[in-house]
């Protein structure tokens, strides 16, 4: 090492990995012949200096000047040990940071002349400051870098000198060599602790993510390892309970998961299940929880996901069915098979749903009963009457205590197949409330396009309702026109008293005397009895309570047969009384007696038509019209219309036009509890109005029906058919229909149009003609049935249908 006027020579010990700032004390191993060689020759010198460079590239073996950095570190050896493989390792202490300035190569090693680089001054304040942030920040440092030893903060805690402060710190922190190249490069103290600063907050945030990933990694770990322990924890417990005993819940569990695989339900429905199955088996078996998960899949393993029936296509066969279940009825079998027909071409029960619209107890319900075993579906009914909560047909959610699937997916469970006939019976009875519009829950699930993926809430996976055949029964057509828009409309109306005389023959009395266990031969009942039955002891559209009768009569057989060991009843007209007991109606006419203002009219109600008597008086007054009988607006107007027709039609009509000013006029129709409306009792108004004016009676023989114009003309009405049977069962002579109406006679059976005089009429004058007497003829005329029993017969509806309002 000789002084030279540009500085002092050196030789060179190049480093591969490592930068050695001023003041470090670090060991090192040297195993390359030429720095081996140039530490033999320093350690002969007193100072024992050696430059240290650093390699601009850690992996070249024989550097040569332009491969190093050409600022370095001067630093003393402190000792030296040769190791048997013939390397050194040496402890050397860094002094200053030196600039090199020249390279040789002279001793057979590298050598260079270099100076050492002065600290540049800076103030006091500032770098007693800028060592205070980075003395803090290597505090933070080191709490999060667990590899540097905590008390290095002790020791540099007590350096007071700035730069070496700045070199002890670069030294510990980690940094890429380059970096710590130009922290040793900075001659400046100031600068080299802004530097270290930066570099610290960068690593210090790096660190910061680096500890948040590992806790939560670590968070992670420890909560499926503390799950994993609760589990077989449970598990011995349950264990020592006994629960593993044969039949235990274990086994329960299995079969349940046996029966989720074997049920082949939709995936979505088989992944809810097995995650249920995996919460059930970490429930205690006792609580109220595993009670409801086994609910559940109780319930998604009961209900049919891919059994079906076979579809006959048969039409034939499905003629035979339909024909040998039911009686008469032709066109509502010909609608039902041209649309079975469509199905069987489509080979789909997509498009329309059929919906059966007619009275109580015409059929409808065993029509569908009917349809399915024409087309090998299986039945299930659903009565809609007063399901006022859209929950029930779409179920609640599982959160409600004793919560179920709605009336939906609890009809198709009975049905144990995913084709049934679905019948939703009385479908204009749903009701609508606050909590909720169970219409149009129906509506989805009658909707092709929607159904496929019926959501039950209970459930909460969708089920396939497409391969179900929808029919419905409705006894109007009161309902919300959506719903009506999906259906395909038939209707059925009443039987005449020889179609339920034929159906009782056929139908109903050899059911009844299977169901009452009889024997054929120990039972019969003769025609005139059961027309008897059809007119004295039911006034109905359909034949329900005829059934009912004949179900009484053959207990009362039974009873005999079995009491008094009688071989056989024979009921017969005479004897009926004696089985039947008294006649609850009287079958003729509805009025007994030709009278001024009572005229009869036909109404038409859900339940089939009806006659209707509507009464006028006229009482003394100032010319003001009453009406009464709970009458809606359109049938009110009407008789104010009716009224009307009459005043300015006074003097024509032998009405003296000086009583309308004196006299009031009362209109009444009873029953007055029943709520009536509609307009088709203009004529029947306008009658009862002339007769009480006039003095004239009416015929109590006539009936009549039809809208009335202010000009006095009849304007046409619905429900011939219902309101003409009715007038046929009520024992009226002669009906007065708008001539308009005439087309519909086509659909009425020939033994009614024989039995009733029917007349259609275009204006007022010719109803008056047929409807009123001459104001001689005596008001009171004994009826040509010679019955004295003047008392007006009962409601043709009697027994249900009391609040059902009636259409005129
Ligand atoms: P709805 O559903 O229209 O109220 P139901 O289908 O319950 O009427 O019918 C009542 C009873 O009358 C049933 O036993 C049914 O078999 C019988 N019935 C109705 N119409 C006929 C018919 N045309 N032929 C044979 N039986 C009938």
């Amino acid at each position: 090492m000789s002084k030279s006027p540009k500085g002092t020579v050196y030789p060179v010990l190049p480093l591969r990995d490592i930068v050695v700032f001023p003041h470090m004390i670090v060991p090192l191993f040297v195993g390359r012949d030429k720095s081996v060689k140039a530490l033999d020759d320093v350690v002969k010198t007193d100072k024992k200096q050696i430059m240290l460079l650093t390699q601009r590239d850690g992996s070249i073996d024989d550097p040569v000047g332009e491969d190093l950095f050409h600022c370095g570190t001067i630093a003393t050896v402190l000792q030296l040990l040769k190791l048997p493989d013939g390397t050194v390792k040496i402890l050397v202490e860094g002094l200053d940071r030196a600039q090199v300035h020249h390279f040789s190569e002279d001793k057979g090693y590298l050598e260079v002349m270099g100076d050492v680089i002065p600290e540049e001054p800076a103030s006091d304040e500032e770098l007693e400051g800028l060592s205070r942030a980075v003395i803090s920040h290597f505090e933070q440092y080191i709490k999060l870098n667990r590899k540097i030893p905590p008390d290095v903060l002790v020791s540099v805690n007590q350096i007071e000198n700035s730069g070496r402060l700045a070199d002890t710190i670069a030294s510990y922190i980690t940094l890429k060599i380059k970096e710590k190249q130009d922290l040793l490069e900075l001659g400046s103290v100031k600068e080299r602790l802004e530097l270290i600063f930066k570099h610290m907050d960068g690593e210090i945030n790096v660190l910061q993510v680096e500890k948040r990933i590992k806790s939560r990694v670590k968070r992670q770990m420890e909560k499926t390892q503390r799950d994993y322990y609760l589990n077989e924890q449970l598990k011995a417990i349950q264990k020592e309970l006994g629960d593993h005993e044969d039949g235990g819940p274990k086994d329960e569990i299995g079969e349940l998961e046996e029966k989720v695989r074997i049920s082949k339900m939709s995936k979505e429905a088989e992944e809810k299940c097995f995650a249920e199955l995996k919460k059930l088996r970490s429930m205690s078996p006792m609580s109220a929880e595993a009670t409801v998960v086994r609910n559940y899949l109780d319930w998604m393993t009961s209900i049919p996901w891919h059994k079906r029936t076979r579809v006959k296509k048969d039409l034939k066969q499905a003629e035979k069915i339909l024909n040998t279940d039911h009686y008469g009825l032709e066109k509502v079998k010909e609608r039902i098979l041209e649309y079975l027909a469509v199905q069987a071409r489509v080979g789909k029960v997509r498009g329309q749903i059929l919906c059966l619209v007619g009275p109580p107890g015409v059929g409808k319900t065993s029509l569908g009963k009917s349809i399915a075993e024409a087309t090998g579906r299986s039945f299930v009914r659903m009565a809609l009457g007063g399901v006022r909560d859209e929950a029930e047909i779409r179920g609640h959610r599982r959160t409600y205590i004793g919560s179920m699937p709605g009336k939906v997916i609890q009809g198709m469970k009975k049905s144990k197949t995913c084709n049934p006939l679905f019948l939703l019976d009385e479908i204009d009875k749903l009701g609508s409330d606050w909590r909720g519009d169970p219409s149009s829950a129906l509506l989805e699930v009658l909707d092709p396009e929607q159904n496929l993926t019926f959501n039950d809430h209970y459930l909460e996976v969708d089920y396939d309702l497409s391969d179900v055949m929808f029919v419905t029964t409705a006894n109007s057509l009161k309902m919300p026109q959506p719903l009506l828009d999906r259906m395909e409309i038939i209707r059925l109306s009443g039987y005449t008293e020889d179609e339920k005389v034929e159906i009782t023959k056929r139908h109903l009395l050899p059911k009844e005397i299977k169901l009452h266990g009889l024997k054929k031969a120990e039972f019969s009942i003769n025609e005139e009895a059961i027309r008897m039955l059809v007119r004295h002891y039911t006034r109905e559209a359909g034949v329900r309570n005829l059934e009912r009768e004949i179900a009484n009569l053959c207990r009362k057989a039974i009873k005999e047969v079995l009491l008094k060991k009688t071989e056989s009843v024979k009921i017969t007209g005479r004897n009926l009384r004696k089985y039947a007991g008294i006649p609850r109606y009287h079958y003729g006419q509805a009025e007994m007696e030709h009278q001024i203002g009572v005229t009869t009219g036909l109404a038409y109600t859900e339940v089939g038509g009806d006659l209707l008597a509507i009464e006028a008086v006229i009482v003394n007054g100032k010319g003001k019209m009453l009406i009464t009988g709970k009458l809606g607006d359109v049938m009110q107007e009407s008789a104010q219309a009716a009224m009307s027709y009459v005043r300015s039609k006074a003097e024509k009509l032998g009405i003296d036009s000086t009583l309308f000013e004196k006299k009031d006029i009362h209109i009444h129709v009873p029953e007055g509890a029943t709520p009536k409306d509609g307009p088709s009792a203009g004529i029947t108004m306008c009658t009862s109005i002339v007769s009480a004016f006039t003095g004239r009676p009416v015929n109590y023989e006539v009936a009549m029906t039809g809208e009335i114009t202010l000009r006095g003309r009849v304007l046409p009405i619905g429900g011939l058919k219902e309101k003409l049977l009715a007038a046929h069962r009520g024992g009226i002579k002669t009906v007065l229909i708008p001539s308009e109406n005439e087309k519909d006679l086509a659909d009425i059976p020939e033994n009614i149009k024989r039995g009733l005089k029917i007349i259609p009429v275009t204006t007022v004058d010719e109803v008056l003609k047929v409807a009123l007497f001459d104001a001689t003829v005596a008001q009171t005329k004994e009826p040509s049935s010679g019955s004295s029993n003047k008392k007006r017969p009962k409601k043709a509806t009697e027994g249900f249908s009391e609040d059902a309002s009636r259409m005129m």
